[in-house]
């Protein structure tokens, strides 16, 4: 309900009159505040009309008349003078402040997405420079020792944009980075993925020969199964 409609709904040109202090008689007659009435020949009811000038209209018209105002200022100042709840302005300023909220609440997703994302990747590929650094000079590179060397600077450009970058910058990069993030997301995950079926493997080899019927030391072989070395040859697999 628009402020128009819920002030004709709540307030009666009479109530107004009354509330800005035109004195009215128990038959609902004033004198009219739009010619020089002697006597009263303006009736206020819901609406009003005077039988002198013929001024006539609902409460909002009076009010307008009545202050100079137009016909959105007079229902305005009659909705906050009566207290009338309408909705269209403040309906409207909710949604559009909802609507932002969750357009910058999805913005700073997406933004903790990449950064997250991007981080992740050039932990392993640091992991990658070290686990597959070639032994010997006539080693034939390993495809993630390369992916590392050649995409490290990239990405911490990137997380650089992230950290330091303005929103322009923010959201052009999550724009252009989204394909990319996505695919990322998905090889990280497996390479967690293998991680863990290759620890979980070391600790149940540990364990197995670590046991003496006891049970003691399994604390102890857990951790050793962490620092297995990686085969490798699972990884390979998805390199990209
Ligand atoms: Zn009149």
């Amino acid at each position: 309900m628009n402020v128009f409609e819920a002030v004709k709904r709540d307030v009666t040109t009479r109530q107004a009159a009354e509330l800005y202090g035109i004195p009215i008689s128990h038959n609902g007659m004033a004198r009219c505040p739009f010619h020089n009435d002697k006597n009263p020949s303006l009736k206020v009811d819901r609406r009003f009309h005077c039988f002198g000038c013929l001024a006539d209209g609902d409460v909002i018209d009076f009010v307008s008349m009545l202050y100079g105002l137009s016909s959105k200022d007079a229902a305005e100042k009659l909705a906050a003078d009566f207290g009338c709840i309408h909705e269209s302005k403040k309906k409207k300023s909710c949604v559009k402040m909802r609507k932002t909220l969750s357009e910058e609440f999805r913005f700073q997703k997406a933004e903790q997405k990449c950064f997250r994302v991007f981080s992740d990747y050039l932990h392993l590929m640091k992991r990658w420079e070290l686990e597959y650094a070639p032994r010997a000079p006539e080693e034939e590179w390993h495809p993630l020792f390369l992916e590392g060397l050649q995409k490290k600077s990239i990405v911490s450009y990137v997380l650089d944009i992230f950290l330091y970058g303005t929103l322009q910058e923010k959201a052009e990069m999550i724009a252009e980075c989204g394909r990319e993030v996505k695919n990322l997301e998905r090889r990280i995950s497996l390479f967690a993925a293998a991680d863990q079926r290759e620890s979980n493997a070391c600790s149940r080899g540990n364990r197995n020969r670590g046991n003496d019927g006891t049970g003691e030391g399994n604390a102890e072989d857990e951790s050793e199964g962490t620092s297995c070395q990686h085969s490798g040859k699972l990884q390979n697999n998805f390199s990209a």
